[in-house]
């Protein structure tokens, strides 16, 4: 009978233990450079580490410094999954040649074509991940609904002097005015942009959230805003949130002809990711059921995959709408023709 020594059983156990320490030393660490800034998004990131042994390693900033920090590490950026929060600023990144596009059988099915970037036959750049919509809000006792129901009215002189909205160049607004001229052609889309900064209550400044408050204290009557900002202030424990929110009214912008502009938060593979295979799977599992909810329903957006529900009092209660359905991916080939027009109507 074969007897180990405790000298040869110690040194097997030692083996053992490097064995574990080289294991842990390869252990997976995938870089994430986010923009997204909500606090559920920790379980959606330990879930994925829970499932996979891949760690995720974070660093945050806005959309903006994501680019300007990818653009300046070039080839030696240990990025791998960029996640930013606006259509126009997904499709710059691609077009800087930031992103490498991603073929995923599971990616095509989930995320609808509109929803993601353009397919040159490498499969899409970026994939959306949840979406929001921009609306209008109005005082409910200044303003009649029946006169901002599309964002056309935003520049009709009828509406003079009562709006009020965060920069003209703001990703935001930028993405909007790219799906207006989508829908209205440039010389409306200039006409309705030269109104509205014509209509203006006060220069633009400030985000969504002051726009609503500026509409609640009578600043302005009219504004713009992204609807997880309302929902946000819909769901607040502040009394004083809940009492902006008795104040304003909300209404979906051109129901009856192209519907409300929607933009999306979402995500892509770094061009430079030494973790591709990684990286993928990361996406993929952002697209699943699990993931899809705590992606959009943590920042009270809808998820982009159609067969995910979220039960989000908050957003129920805005009520069903007819969004548009150009390729969200329009809206940022239209940038720079937009702020042109911003430029020359004089819409800071
Ligand atoms: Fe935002």
């Amino acid at each position: 009978m074969y007897r180990p020594s405790l000298r040869r059983r110690l040194l097997a156990a030692t083996l053992v233990l490097t064995a574990a320490g080289a294991a842990h030393a390869q252990e997976q660490v995938l870089n994430l450079y986010n923009a997204r800034h909500y606090q559920t998004d920790e379980a959606l990131y330990a879930n994925f580490t829970k499932a996979t042994g891949i760690r995720i390693q974070r660093v945050d900033a806005d959309d903006a410094g994501i680019l300007a920090r990818l653009q300046s590490e070039g080839s030696a950026s240990p990025a791998d999954v960029v996640l930013l929060v606006d259509a126009a600023r997904l499709w710059r990144a691609e077009t800087q040649g930031l992103f490498q596009p991603v073929k995923s059988a599971l990616l095509e099915q989930r995320i609808p074509a509109t929803l993601r970037g353009q397919d040159q036959g490498q499969g899409s750049a970026w994939f959306g991940f949840s979406t929001r919509a921009r609306v209008i809000v109005y005082s409910k006792v200044a303003v009649n609904k029946a006169d901002v129901d599309t964002y056309e009215e935003l520049g009709d002189p009828k509406n003079k002097g009562k709006v009020c909205t965060r920069s003209g160049s703001h990703p935001y607004n930028v993405s909007l005015f790219g799906s207006m001229l989508q829908h209205l052609g440039p010389e409306k889309t200039e006409a309705v942009l030269r109104g509205t900064a014509a209509n203006m209550a006060r220069a633009p400044k400030g985000g969504d959230t002051d726009q609503i408050r500026a509409v609640a204290s009578g600043e302005c009557q009219i504004a713009l805003t992204n609807t997880y900002y309302l929902a946000r202030m819909m769901r607040s424990d502040k009394p004083e949130d809940r009492a902006v929110i008795e104040k304003v009214g909300v209404v979906f912008p051109n129901q009856q002809d192209f519907g409300t502009h929607v933009n999306v938060a979402g995500g892509a593979v770094a061009r430079h990711s030494r973790n591709r295979e990684a990286a993928v799977r990361f996406l993929e599992y952002l697209a699943s059921d699990e993931a899809q909810r705590y992606f959009a329903d943590g920042n009270n957006e809808w998820p982009t995959v159609p067969s995910v529900k979220v039960a989000n009092p908050a957003l129920a209660s805005l009520g069903a709408f007819k969004s548009e359905t150009i390729p969200v991916a329009t809206v940022g080939k239209n940038q720079s023709q937009v702020q042109q027009i911003l430029d020359r109507v004089g819409y800071k």
